[in-house]
């Protein structure tokens, strides 16, 4: 019997394994089906604090699981596929296997939603991002898209303004589904233009290896408009990754796990950390600051079950 699992292998997974193997607890950690989460979709991170030239993210991944290991968390590549939280210890199946615990981390982040095309997969951290705070600062006056009309977008959107001449805001609808006060907010602003009815079909140039234009089609007319942009934000909303839980804990109505006291679930001895739990901040520090906040409230839990 583990005394800690930990369910997810982002920056809130491998923090809670730094401190959780760093305090004995031996913790096993679950990869997940995308270890290492949204951060190894991105190449530059400059705001990850203790990097003043800036750090790719999967090598950043890479440090912070070999610091995991070092200090003897086990990992196993795999996914849980079912859990029994009921009563403790709790159990666990990964990849068909069973596994019990004492305590149990869910740090499964939340997966961005995309498109789905081929050019859009391929230039991700290449000029594609999912993230503007993360990477608006590299398009200093150049043009870029922005892909959706929720209140995602339209931030995302005013932000990229600070950075870039142009923002091109295209939404598949001609009525913005975001809040009345980020629709005044984004409608007034001079560098951001709009285009209505409209998706993207394709990004170019793959065989760059970077964003040079894209093709957006108006759906109403079937018309194809080639436009030259050097960045592309796809916000179009997020799913957390917490279907094995729906029904169990308690989430809000997105199925974002909701947490008190810290990282506390409804269920004693869960803990959850990072985007699952978090759909306001969504950053590498936040996430690694409440992967840290999981792995104390894990020990101090079992601390007081052995009382
Ligand atoms: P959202 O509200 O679900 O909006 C997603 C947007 O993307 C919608 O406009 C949707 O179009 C579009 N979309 C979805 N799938 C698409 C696809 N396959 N192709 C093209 N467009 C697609 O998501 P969100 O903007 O991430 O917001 C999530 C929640 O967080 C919301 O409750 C929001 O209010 C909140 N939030 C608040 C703030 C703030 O207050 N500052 C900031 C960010 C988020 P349709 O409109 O046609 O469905």
């Amino acid at each position: 019997m583990r005394q800690v699992i930990i369910l997810g292998s982002g920056p809130a997974g491998l923090t809670a394994a730094v401190y959780a193997a760093r305090g004995h607890l031996k913790p096993l950690v679950v990869e997940g089906h995308e270890a290492g989460g949204q951060l190894t979709l991105t190449t530059l991170v400059e705001n990850f604090p203790g990097f003043p030239d800036a750090v790719m993210g999967p090598d950043l991944i890479k440090a912070m699981r070999s610091q995991a290991e070092r200090f003897g968390a086990d990992f196993r590549q795999g996914d849980a596929t079912a859990a029994e939280l009921l009563r403790r210890p709790f159990g666990l199946t990964i990849d068909g296997q069973k596994e019990e615990c004492q305590a149990l981390i869910i740090a499964t982040g939340a997966s961005a939603k995309l498109l789905g095309l081929d050019s859009e997969l391929k230039l991700m951290g290449h000029g594609v991002s999912t993230c503007a705070t993360c990477d608006g600062f590299f398009f200093q006056d150049q043009q870029v898209i922005v892909v959706g009309g929720g209140d995602s977008a339209l931030e995302e959107a005013i932000f990229l303004t600070k950075f870039a001449t142009r923002v091109i805001l295209v939404h598949r609808r001609d009525t913005l589904r975001a809040s009345k006060i980020m629709r005044e907010k984004a409608l007034k602003n001079p560098k951001i233009e709009f285009v209505w009815d409209s998706t993207l079909d394709h990004i170019l140039d793959m065989s760059q290896q970077k964003v040079t234009a894209a093709r957006i089609r108006n759906l109403k007319t079937g018309a194809i408009t080639e436009r030259p942009v050097d960045g592309i934000f796809i916000a179009i909303g997020h799913t957390p990754n917490t279907q094995l839980f729906r029904g169990v804990l308690e989430m809000d109505e997105v199925g974002y796990i909701q947490t008190h006291d810290g990282t506390k679930t409804s269920i004693p001895g869960v803990f959850a950390a990072g985007d699952v739990q978090d759909h306001v901040y969504r950053q590498a520090v936040t996430a690694a600051g409440s992967g840290c906040m999981a792995a104390i409230d894990a020990e101090r839990f079992l601390e007081h079950q052995a009382q």
